[in-house]
């Protein structure tokens, strides 16, 4: 900027003495000098300097072309001062010569090094002085006049060159210090922009820390809302568990007090024990589910594999449930894809009954009227090269109350149940469907389901067939 400021003011300077070289061409037309041919080659000499040293200013910077300007002005007054011939009015050339030539030595001044200033303020008294001399030589009528103007232009040009020399070092001192200033906002800059850096990175970090806290939130949220499910679910399972305790035992007391009236008919005595008989078997059914999902739960289960013919256990199956569908007239039917030798598979036999029993008694329960269908379809080869890529798909196929949607991700779950108003109506703990799937679990297998509220339900066991 003070750059872009200083080469502006050169090039007006540059202007104005342009304009004031050729003012005293015309004062020299008007007053008929005899030496128009010099006063025009000084001009034209002027402006040639003023255009070289803009081209310099332009190529090598405001100090070469200021410190250029100053010494050819200099060595321009030397030569014109020393060609004025003799017979002329010396008096207008030495105004003219000095004026002209000093306007533009200030500007060359204002930009020059200060040793050049010096130089060029020596040469120009000295070359006044001169002109002096010569002007009271060639006419000493005008002596006294002379001399006058002598003294007076020397001091004017001391005083102007004081105040330029000075003028000069508070513009170069003025430079320093901005630079100085762009140099340290420069370093200010680079200052902010590296605290701007660290404040971005500050920002990056917060926001992680911001994100990593929500996604906390969101996890403690939904550790809290398990917690709450499973505090529920813990009530449920207390209430549930006096409903089924209770009643089947309040059902052996009570058939076992009746059983001592005297005179019992046969008939009836057998119906008491058969209720008898029903309710310790739901009792011991319901200690078993707790023992057994107690023992997953410590992981102290192992998985044996025994030679199994899923054909007999499925129609073993068959034969204890039919009875009861038969009660439900419900139409029961088994699926079995494979003959019996090939049905021969490797499989921890009691945990695939379990399995199987546990989804049965389900279907049975929450099935009134349709049907129930179980089985099994081949996934895949029974080529015992290709074992691993083998599955074995067992089903339970239901027409009963089905299961929302909704409930699907969590009724594996202990403890769970679709509906506690339905399942208190139905019975149970909620433990069934989770021994199933931690059961199909340690089979290496995946329990799947498939439901819909009131559309009944499909039950999936995909376990690898390892054919014997
Ligand atoms: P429960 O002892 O309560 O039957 P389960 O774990 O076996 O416990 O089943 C959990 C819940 O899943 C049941 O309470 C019931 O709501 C639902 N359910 C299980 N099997 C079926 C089915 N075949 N049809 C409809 N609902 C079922």
């Amino acid at each position: 900027y003070l750059e872009n400021l200083k080469a502006i003011f050169f090039i007006n300077i540059c202007i104005i003495g342009i304009a004031l070289a050729n003012a005293f061409l015309i004062f020299d037309i008007l007053y008929k000098s005899e030496n128009l041919l010099i006063s025009s080659l000084s001009n034209i000499s002027v402006t040639l300097l003023c255009l070289i040293s803009l081209f310099i200013l332009k190529k090598h910077g405001l100090k070469v072309a200021g410190n250029l300007f100053s010494i050819s002005i200099v060595l321009f007054l030397l030569i014109f001062i020393n060609i004025i011939p003799k017979d002329i009015p010396v008096l207008y050339k030495f105004i003219q010569g000095f004026y002209s030539i000093f306007a533009f030595l200030l500007v060359g001044f204002l930009f020059a090094t200060r040793t050049i200033i010096t130089i060029s303020s020596v040469l120009t008294i000295a070359t006044t002085t001169r002109v002096y001399l010569i002007a009271t030589k060639n006419q000493p009528e005008y002596a006294n006049l002379f001399t006058t103007a002598f003294i007076n232009h020397a001091f004017v040009i001391i005083i102007i060159t004081v105040i330029i020399y000075y003028a000069n070092k508070f513009t170069q001192s003025a430079i320093e210090k901005a630079n100085e200033e762009i140099k340290l906002s420069g370093l200010k800059n680079e200052e902010l922009l590296a605290n701007e850096e660290l404040i971005r990175a500050t920002n990056e970090e917060l926001t992680a820390t911001t994100d990593a806290l929500v996604e906390t939130n969101s996890e403690l949220i939904l550790t809290i809302k398990k917690a709450e499910e499973n505090d529920n679910l813990k009530t449920e399972f207390l209430n549930n568990m006096s409903h089924e305790v209770r009643t089947p035992m309040n059902g052996i007391l009570g058939f076992s007090q009746l059983l001592d009236i005297p005179n019992l008919k046969d008939k009836t005595r057998k119906q008491y024990i058969n209720i008898i008989e029903q309710s310790s078997m739901q009792l011991l059914s319901t200690i078993d589910n707790i023992i057994e999902i107690s023992k997953l739960g410590t992981k102290q289960v192992l998985v044996e594999q025994n030679t199994v013919n899923i054909n007999s256990l499925l129609k073993e199956l068959y034969a204890i449930f039919k009875s009861q569908t038969d009660k439900k007239n419900l139409l029961f039917t088994l699926n079995t894809e494979l003959n019996d030798e090939e049905s021969n598979i490797l499989i921890d036999k009691f945990k695939l009954y379990k399995i199987l029993s546990n989804l049965l008694g389900n279907a049975l329960k929450f099935t009134n009227k349709g049907f129930i269908e179980f089985g099994y379809q081949l996934k895949g080869s029974i080529n015992k090269n290709e074992l691993s890529k083998n599955e074995i798909h067992f089903f339970v196929k239901d027409s009963g109350i089905g299961i929302h949607k909704e409930q699907h991700a969590s009724i594996f779950n202990k403890f769970a149940q679709a509906e506690p108003t339905l399942s208190r109506q139905y019975g149970g703990l909620g433990l069934g469907l989770s021994i199933a799937k931690e059961n199909t679990d340690l089979l290496n297998g995946t329990i799947t389901l498939e439901s819909e509220k009131g559309k009944g339900s499909i039950f999936k066991i995909c376990i690898p067939y390892k054919r014997i």
